[in-house]
């Protein structure tokens, strides 16, 4: 475990006792949309700390906007957290608990002289807001009686008003050079129901407010949250010493996850969504963890990644193949080994018998001799990869041309011998070859003949279709979230599906999402939404590292 900044001022804290010994954080998700791999960050900071320190990580849903809200997020972020591994135990809680709290403190605040009704109009407000070089002006409504401003609070609450009649503010200050200080608005007028609350209020406290509350009274310790959040601590601290709540929790923040070629913002992701550009929130292209999970992701790399990339306040941008590594790391090691083939033409082993069979022993995984083999049939016609075979080998090239011998892994070393081809269009349809005998793997033959290349083949005889979806990058620019028009920059070849792709019969059994190493081909899994027994659907996770010309294996 590595360490970081949040982890030395806990470790602090709790050496001077800071907290009574105490380390409460939380996960805060506004339900507004699907957790991204950013979120993982933030989930496994926040649970790894509590785990670490034994103590409690909340799950909190943060719904103080009620129009953008809905249950299907709430379902999906419960059932995501649980999927990377993490409990809540008893911890799981709404903002929306809390809005009678919220409101009784403002109350409190208002008969204190700390807050006050504005009746200016939103676009009034936003001109006595000032600017970045100039104070703002404060508002004729600022000096209102606390009698006045109870009223008014208490009609609002009573919906006596319209939507931006009247809001509530903090008396800061209107000339504080950090402009979340300039009485900062904490409740709002909005005749809409909310999804938990349904009608119960038409007056909804501002996030800022809320948040600061609900860690309160949670009692958390280490309120964590990305930097974007650093100029609001100053007011996250006035509510939590302005407000009668029982505990003083701390802000600090952490920068945030940004990662090449990936689009993270929830707003952009709903509108990839809305827009069409891929089949749904859990696109296996999408950042979201429904995404990277049906895609084939593990729950152990997302998390290696989140600790790897490590947790700072410096702003970084991180190359997405880091991501893609982790996957391959956990994949090599806890994969099982198959055979499938992608792009298949027919190989006719000439001088091999029509109708003989025999089992050739394929290891299920490398480095686990206690994983057992699987057996592959060898027939007189096989499947190979359609770019195994060249008619004319470029430089380099080691595998099937006419007259070049290889090993059909597992199996015999091939010499080839001809080929056929479409006189119209020029595609191959057969290569012919004949096999050498002696020189079956695992017999005393297999050494006797040196070949530099190495193919994977099924037979024609037991091999199953499946369908094969390659996945390669949504975006082809590296910082799609920086550009003003998204759309142009999505990569047209980001979906390619293969129709002919033969597999193993093995396969079949596949559960979904379970994840294979196809030889040579890379990681795949069972499409969890689209593939059955009858019709398998496989989705290429990530590619191998090796190429074809390192992997060994007879
Ligand atoms: P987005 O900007 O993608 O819409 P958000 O910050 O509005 O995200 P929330 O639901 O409010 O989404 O986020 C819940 C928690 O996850 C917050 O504490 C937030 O700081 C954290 N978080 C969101 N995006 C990232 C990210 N890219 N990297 C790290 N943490 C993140
Ligand atoms: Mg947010």
């Amino acid at each position: 475990m590595s360490t970081n900044f949040i982890r030395q001022i806990i470790e602090e804290d709790l050496k001077h006792n800071q907290t009574s010994g105490r380390v409460a954080t939380r996960f805060p998700p506004e339900p507004n949309g699907y957790l991204h791999i950013g979120h993982a960050k933030s989930i496994c900071l926040n649970f790894g700390l509590a785990r670490d320190f034994e103590g409690q990580c909340h799950l909190r849903f943060d719904d103080t906007n009620p129009t953008k809200e809905d249950t299907e997020y709430v379902d999906s972020i419960i059932d995501t957290v649980r999927w990377l591994g993490f409990d809540w135990g008893q911890h799981m809680y709404y903002a929306s608990d809390y809005f009678e709290r919220c409101y009784t403190f403002a109350e409190s605040l208002i008969e204190r002289g700390l807050a006050y009704v504005d009746s200016l109009t939103p676009e009034q407000i936003r001109e006595y807001r000032g600017t970045l070089t100039s104070p703002g002006k404060e508002s004729p409504y600022r000096e209102r009686s606390i009698i006045d401003n109870l009223t008014l609070f208490r009609d609002m609450r009573a919906g006596k008003y319209q939507d931006g009649e009247h809001v509530l503010r903090l008396k800061m200050d209107m000339a504080s050079p950090n402009m979340n200080l300039r009485d900062p608005i904490i409740y709002r007028i909005r005749h809409v129901a909310h999804w938990r609350t349904g009608n119960a209020w038409c007056i909804y406290p501002m996030y800022d407010y809320a948040h600061a509350i609900s860690d309160a009274l949670e009692a958390i310790t280490h309120s964590i949250c990305t930097l974007e959040f650093e100029d609001h601590r100053p007011l996250y601290d006035w509510v939590v010493k302005h407000t009668e709540v029982p505990s003083q929790p701390h802000q600090y923040e952490f920068s945030r996850l940004n990662m090449t070629y990936t689009m993270m913002s929830k707003r952009k992701l709903l509108d990839l969504v809305n827009q069409g550009h891929v089949s749904g929130w859990n696109d296996p292209r999408m950042p979201t963890l429904v995404g990277l999970r049906r895609r084939g992701y593990t729950p152990a790399s997302i998390k290696t990644f989140c600790e790897r990339i490590g947790v700072s306040k410096a702003d970084s941008l991180i190359d997405v193949t880091v991501l893609e590594d982790c996957l391959r790391e956990d994949l090599n090691e806890h994969a099982p080994r198959r055979v499938a083939v992608l792009n298949p033409v027919k190989l006719i082993i000439d001088n091999y018998p029509e109708g003989q069979t025999e089992l050739c022993h394929a290891p299920n995984h490398p480095h686990h001799p206690e994983w057992g083999q699987r057996e592959l049939l060898f027939t007189r016609e096989l499947m190979i990869e359609r770019d195994d075979f060249m008619e004319e080998p470029s430089k380099g090239f080691f595998r099937l041309y006419p007259g070049a011998q290889v090993r059909l892994r597992y199996a015999y070393v091939v010499r080839c011998s001809s080929f056929e081809k479409d006189p119209q269009t020029g595609e191959i349809l057969t290569i012919h070859a004949e096999y050498l005998p002696d020189t079956k793997s695992g017999t005393a033959g297999a050494d006797a003949v040196k070949v530099k290349g190495n193919i994977h083949w099924l037979s024609s005889a037991e091999a199953v279709k499946a369908e094969i979806r390659l996945f390669d990058r949504l975006f082809k620019d590296p910082n799609p979230g920086a550009l003003d028009n998204y759309e142009e920059a999505l990569n047209p070849q980001s979906l390619v599906v293969l129709n002919q792709a033969l597999v193993e019969p093995e396969l079949l059994n596949a559960a979904p999402r379970e994840a294979f190493q196809f030889e040579r081909n890379g990681y795949f899994c069972m499409d969890e939404v689209d593939g059955t027994k009858e019709s398998p659907v496989f989705n290429r996770a990530v590619t191998l590292r090796d190429s074809w010309n390192s992997t060994k294996g007879k």
